[in-house]
Order: structure tokens, then sequence, then C-alpha cells
């Protein structure tokens, strides 16, 4: 595929472009039959997925009774919430309310927080008391932190001292203030998580938007990444940005690989940006808040801001209601997102095990489309059309520097399999438009993404 056609392809892939195209391909039904196929479906978690999940189902069958239960009365979307970092972004912006799923789609929207599930009566129970009865439910809980997974962090020290803020919030406030008031001259350590995580170019698009930051604001400063892995998604890509806008090295295994493919600029010195990587001893032994200090295999590194993102596993809500594994995660019937422990009950997006898909907004919003499809063709007694995912990660390596991935999934043997072949990322020849487009794209996404899940 051309270039410029597969950016204008990404680029219009994730709109709601697809979500128009998701109805008319589906197809609503008559009115008549929509009646007869009607039942009780409750989701929980409006997150990404279960807003998307509450809206497609409506959409999908408008006789349907949808509850949504969430716990926050306005939702606080995590992707693009790196923003309020560098100040691209307020915090408030982040706030998106669920008053159009209410008006627009006939959602009931319930405020409550979900605490337990009786499967034998299929009834979820709340903490208001309430049982709300379901012939099938959606759960999409999203992600819980595992704050005790370093010695000496905790969710104290997290609020406090060394914010995680990958779920947006308190702690997103915290860092930003903390970044933007550290001396100048100051040590800025990021601790990317394991696998599999929520968003996996995000930790290093965070670190990129700290560096463009610092460059103009706190020239001296240093962006040091630790890392427990080797590699991340869309790491050429992200780093060729580093290499041209900050002054940063590639590793040489990376820079041998790429040079025949683009030239690389050779830089004098270190650079404000450094990824300490696994095989470099980039794993993080243990922190101390009090003297703000990382230590990893390699080294004790000095800090003045440390931002920890910890590793993940499914939400609590999903261990007490019975839905996870011993990996952390939900395992579910691939072609539906059918929880395999637990019936007539569903898991999308961060939570459940999806093998290729990452875990990301993109996904779970496809997930949940696919998943409601199910649903509707299942309470209609219809056979359930084979499905198809995609997932686009648009991410930026500086404000004017976009870079993506993009997927499409399909089931092979009974997996969740990458179908795409090897034009999955930004060419590494992309031109300084097909670049600056890239953000364009990223902005685009972040309004029509927000439109396509809530609006
Ligand atoms: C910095 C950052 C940048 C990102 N950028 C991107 C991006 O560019 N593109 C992309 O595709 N994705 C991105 N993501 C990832 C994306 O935000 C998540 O993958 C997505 O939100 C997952 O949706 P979800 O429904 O699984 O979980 P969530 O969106 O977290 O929703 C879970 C919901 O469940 C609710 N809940 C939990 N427990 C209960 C309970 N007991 N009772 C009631 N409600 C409950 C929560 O309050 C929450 O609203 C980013 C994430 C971060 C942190």
């Amino acid at each position: 595929m051309k270039r410029r056609q597969f950016l204008q392809s990404t680029a219009t892939s994730c709109t709601a472009t697809w979500a128009l195209g998701a109805i008319s391909a589906f197809g609503a039904m008559d009115p008549a039959r929509a009646q007869a196929a009607a039942g009780r479906v409750v989701v929980i978690g409006g997150g990404v997925g279960g807003a998307t999940a509450a809206k497609y189902l409506k959409l999908f069958n408008p006789a349907l009774q949808v509850t949504l239960i969430e716990r926050n009365a306005t939702y606080v979307r995590p992707y693009g919430s790196s923003e309020v970092l560098n100040g691209h972004a307020s915090m408030a912006s982040l706030d998106v309310s669920y008053d159009a799923l209410r008006s627009r789609h006939g959602v009931q929207v319930l405020i409550d927080t979900v605490t337990g599930l009786d499967a034998t009566r299929r009834h979820v129970i709340t903490a208001s008391g309430q049982r709300v009865p379901y012939d099938k439910l959606i759960v999409s809980p999203g992600i819980e932190l595992m704050y005790s997974a370093y010695e000496g962090y905790s969710e104290q020290v997290a609020r406090t001292a060394m914010p995680s803020g990958w779920i947006p919030g308190e702690q997103t406030a915290l860092l930003a203030r903390q970044l933007q008031g550290m001396r100048q001259g100051g040590t800025f350590v990021l601790v990317a998580p394991p696998n599999p995580y929520r968003c996996p170019p995000g930790p290093y698009e965070r670190a990129a938007l700290m560096t463009e930051w610092f460059r103009r604001h706190n020239p001296t400063a240093k962006v040091i990444v630790v890392d427990p892995k080797d590699s991340f998604v869309t790491d050429e890509t992200m780093m060729l940005g580093w290499n041209r806008l900050y002054g940063f090295n590639l590793p040489d295994d990376y820079a041998k690989r790429m040079a025949p493919r683009v030239e690389l600029q050779r830089h004098a010195g270190p650079g404000m940006l450094s990824w300490v990587r696994a095989q470099d001893g980039g794993r993080v032994l243990k922190v101390d808040a009090k003297r703000m200090r990382v230590e990893t295999e390699a080294e004790v590194i000095q800090a003045d801001v440390v931002n920890i993102i910890p590793p993940m596993r499914a939400g609590a809500l999903a261990r007490s209601l019975g839905l996870v594994d011993k990996s952390g995660w939900c395992p579910v019937d691939r072609r539906n997102f059918a929880s395999s422990l637990v019936p007539d009950v569903y898991v999308i997006g961060d939570a459940s095990i999806a093998d290729a898909m990452p875990k990301s907004g993109y996904s779970a919003n496809s997930q949940a489309k696919t998943t409601a499809r199910a649903v509707v063709e299942q309470l209609a007694g219809r056979p359930v059309p084979e499905p198809v995912w995609e997932n686009t990660c648009y991410a930026l390596a500086g404000k004017d520097y976009g870079i993506f991935v993009a997927d499409v999934f399909r089931l092979v043997e009974g997996r969740i399999t990458r179908i795409n072949g090897a034009a999955r990322y930004l060419p590494l020849d992309a031109t300084p438009t097909q670049i600056r487009l890239g953000a364009r794209y990223q902005q685009a996404w972040l309004r029509t993404f927000t439109e396509d899940v809530f609006a």
C-alpha cells in the first residue's frame, strides 16, 4: 500500500466512519423483530468498553432494556491524559458526561458501585443495596494497578510522592505539578511497566512529551525511562522521533537494524532522554520515596520526579465477580467475549484476555461492538456473525510528530490473531508532512473517538 493511502486509511478507520459502517453492516432491526428479541442487558463499567457496549446495544436493538452501572458520575478519560502533564490539556478537559447515552440513546445510567453478582438468579448487587436483574451481563472493569509490586512503593506513596497517573485523577494532577515545578537541571525518572499493560505506546509518548516540554522550560533537565522490557510496540518510529527531536542515540542493535531504511543522526553526548532497557539493567528492584531514589538492576538513580507505571491486572471488580483466572486477567470465549468462568457474562476491554489485541481504548471499543452484536443476536436466537476487530494507537513523539500502529484481527484456530502484514507503522521514510499529519490525526482521533463511545 502506498504511504499516502495507508495514512489516509488509518486516519479514517478510527473515527465515526467505522461506527456508521458498523451499524449499516450489521443493520438495525425492524421494530417488530426488535421487540421479539428484546431483553434486559446490564453493562458494568462506564469506561470505553462499557459505554460503547451500552450505546451500540441500543443502536442495534432499540427495544432492549440497557442499564449501565458506573461508580463515578463523570468518566475521566485515560487516553490523551499525558497531555495534562505538559499543559496541552487541562484536567477538566478529560471529563466525559453520560448525558448523551441517557438522552440520545435511552440507556439507563445508574451511578452506583457494583459489589457482587448472583449468577444463578442473574442479579447484579450494588453498594446501595440494589439488585439489578439481567438476561445478559457485559463487564468492562478496566485495570487495577499493582502498587505493591516494587519494594517501597504503595498506593499511599503513589498518592503523595511518586505518582502513577495511569488511571487518571488526582495522581495525574500531582504529577503535572511536580514535573512543571521540577528544579532546573533535575532528573525525571519514568518506570515503564512489564507486559501486558494498558496502552503499549503510552509510557514512551509520556516521556517524549515531557522531554519536549523540558527542552523549552528546563533545558538542562534529564528524562530517564527505566524499563523491564527490551522492546515496545512502535519502538523504531518512536525512537526515530526521539533521535531527531531530543538528541537521543538509539541502542546499537536498533541503529544497525534501521540503518538500511533510514538515516539516523549521531549525537555527541547522551542527550536529554535516555532509555535503560532490561538487558541494560532497567528492571526496578525498589524505590525510596523519602530520598527520591529508584534502584534498578544497574544502578541507584537519584531523581527529582518519579512516575511509576506499575504492573497491572484486571480491575478489582473482575476478581470479586469471579471472572479472573490465575493470570490475573479474564478468560473469554474469543468468538464473543463470553466469560469462560461465569455463564451469561461477557468481559471486554483491558480486563479481558484477547491474545494479539493490545489493551487499548480502540480495542475495547472494537470488542464492545462485536460483543454487543453477539448479545443482540443471541437474545434473538440467531447465529452470531464472525467477528473482525481493529486497533489503531496514535502516539506523539512531540507535539507535531505523530506516529501510529494500525492492525486488523480475526479468529484463527480459536485465537485472536493479527491478519495484516508488515505495514503496521508509520513508515520510517515518512515525509515531514506525513509526520505532522500523524499528530493532527492523533488530536482528531481523541475527539471523534470520544464521540463514538459516549455521544
Ligand atoms: C496515558 C494513557 C494514554 C492512553 N492513550 C490511548 C490511546 O491513544 N489510544 C487508545 O486506544 N487507548 C489509549 N489508552 C488506553 C485506554 O484509555 C484504555 O485501554 C481504555 O480506557 C480501556 O477501557 P475499559 O473499558 O477496559 O476500562 P476503563 O475505561 O478504565 O473503564 C472501566 C470503568 O469501570 C468502572 N468500574 C470499575 N469498577 C467498578 C465497580 N465496582 N462498579 C461500577 N463501576 C466500576 C470504572 O469507574 C471505569 O469507569 C491510554 C491510557 C493511558 C493511561
